[in-house]
This record gives structure tokens, C-alpha cells and sequence, in this order.
């Protein structure tokens, strides 16, 4: 049995926005780590059926072996895997958002923006 609490996040590879994600998560809500599931521009690319059921499967283990409490879809600016206006990552956060809710209807799901300052928002 893992010590603490865990979050899940699933994000972008982009290595400009570990960090504030994480530290994001860990002010914001009480958790102490933060396992991190990633996919070049992930926001996009969840909502491929192949790639969903990847991370679907990444995401069971952070749930089954560290009894994780919240997951996260994130979506950033200037992402090269998904290149798209803020508003169109923003469509695709809230849908990926929906498609984790109906798979897993127990444990809350939260969409991240991170926006040009390297902030991250709610939405
Ligand atoms: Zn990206």
C-alpha cells in the first residue's frame, strides 16, 4: 500500500508544464504526489478510441494501486502535439473531461488550461 495521496494527471509531454501542474495540483488540492500520464498533445489525442483505451488502462493503476482521488485532463498553449487555438484546447479539455466521467463515474475529473503565462486555470 503506497503512502499519501495521490493524484492522477493526464497531460501533454511538454516538459514546460510538469512542473506547474504538479505544483498546481499539490497547492490546490491534498495530495502529495501526482502520477503523471502522458501523450503529445494529449487533449487532442484522447479523444481517439485507441488512445483512450490506453489511458484508461494507465489511469486504472493509479487508481487500483495508489487509491488516487482526482484526475485531471490538461490542455496547454503553444502545444506543438495539437496545435490549435485556446479556445479549440478548451473544447477538447471539457470532452476528454466527459469521456473519463462516464468511463469512472466514482472519482472526480478536473480540466486544466495552462495558459500563455505558464499559469494554470480551471475550466
Ligand atoms: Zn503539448
Amino acid at each position: 500500500m503506497a503512502d499519501g495521496k495521490f493524484a492522477t494527471s493526464i497531460t501533454c509531454m511538454d516538459g514546460r508544464i510538469q512542473v506547474p501542474i504538479i505544483e498546481w495540483i499539490k497547492q490546490n488540492y491534498d495530495v502529495n504526489f501526482v502520477d503523471t500520464i502522458t501523450e503529445p498533445g494529449v487533449d487532442k489525442k484522447i479523444l481517439e478510441d485507441s488512445v483512450f483505451e490506453s489511458i484508461k488502462t494507465k489511469t486504472e493503476i493509479s487508481i487500483n494501486a495508489h487509491k488516487s482521488s482526482i484526475i485531471f485532463v490538461s490542455g496547454h498553449y503553444d502545444c506543438a502535439g495539437n496545435p490549435v487555438s485556446s479556445d479549440e484546447h478548451k473544447s477538447h479539455i471539457r470532452k476528454g473531461v466527459e469521456m473519463i466521467k462516464e468511463w469512472n463515474s466514482e472519482i472526480p475529473v478536473v480540466g486544466l488550461w495552462v495558459n500563455d503565462s505558464w499559469t494554470v486555470e480551471t475550466i
